[in-house]
């Protein structure tokens, strides 16, 4: 992902719109694509209000390789301009240039958060975006609204040949991935990992070490990757999330996540080290879900 053009935020907007821009433009979570042949992009344009459709809510991003972005909310309901449709992301991640779709990832990321941060926490006042940085503000006690990331790990569980993968209700096919779980209040992530791994699949595992990490934008995850090696313990299918725990190997791999998650990255590493790595043809299924968020999205 170091190869990719990444955005330079920023949250005051040129003070007047002289070039096209990039729009990010969301119906609830779905995005405003264009048809591109077999692919799709967003619209690219010196003002969004050329397309007329009713917009409730606007940021600017910044610019990605020179060119400003922006991302706003359309009201629910409207009919997508002719040859554009709303998708879900995704639905576009492998048809849609990677730089995008990130961009695309931390847009939905700021939507969601100006629509569910309309009213101040504490005393129920409306919120005021902040002028200079991405806050919304409260006008009465002044309290702060940020967007919301929510810490997540996902570990690579190693023993000899075999890695440690998992099967949760809800992944949308029979694939298989990496153990996962949101971080708690109070705990490292090392912590994270220790405990997580423990109730998922009984397992106790030892040097823990930091592989990456990714946005994940469903709704608004930042996955922290590592890797572990088996200590001790049987499996022991833990708490709810899983159908199935088990060990694989290169020879019996079970269906993988995309290639666009770190969870794919993970267990292409794991592959790779041992000289195994599946060609591109191997079958790859759609990104996995989320962890289980805390009632949204
Ligand atoms: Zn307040």
């Amino acid at each position: 992902m170091g190869k990719n053009k990444k955005i330079i935020s920023r949250v005051i907007p040129p003070t007047e719109k002289l070039e096209p821009a990039w729009w990010f433009a969301f119906q609830e979570n779905k995005l405003l694509v264009q048809a591109e042949s077999s692919r799709v992009t967003v619209p690219y344009r010196i003002d969004f209000a050329e397309l007329r459709l009713p917009v409730l809510r606007q940021h600017y991003l910044g610019r990605l390789d020179n060119r400003h972005c922006y991302t706003v909310e359309l009201a629910e309901g409207i009919t997508a301009p002719a040859g554009m449709t709303f998708e879900g992301l995704r639905q576009v991640y492998d048809r849609m240039d990677e730089d995008l779709f990130w961009v695309a990832g931390r847009a939905v990321q700021i939507i969601d958060w100006d629509r569910t941060h309309q009213f101040c926490g504490r005393c129920g006042i409306r919120t005021k975006l902040h002028p200079t940085e991405r806050a919304k503000e409260c006008p009465q006690c002044g309290l702060l609204h940020f967007p919301r990331l929510a810490p997540a790990i996902i570990v690579l569980v190693e023993r000899g040949h075999e890695m440690l993968l998992a099967r949760a209700h809800r992944f949308p096919t029979a694939m298989y991935s990496t153990l996962a779980g949101f971080v708690e209040p109070g705990e490292t992530l090392e912590e994270a990992v220790l405990r997580e791994v423990k109730e998922e699949s009984g397992i106790t595992v030892k040097d823990i070490r930091y592989f990456g990490s990714q946005s994940w934008p469903f709704p608004h995850s930042l996955m922290i990757g590592f890797t572990a090696l088996y200590e001790s313990g049987e499996i022991i299918l833990g708490d709810e999330e899983n159908i199935d725990v088990g060990w694989f190997s290169a020879d019996n791999l079970p269906p993988l996540p995309g290639k666009i998650s770190i969870a794919r990255r993970l267990i292409d590493w794991f592959l790779e080290k041992q000289g195994k790595l599946p060609g591109e043809n191997h079958r790859g299924s759609p990104p996995p879900f989320p962890p289980p968020s805390e009632g949204e999205g």
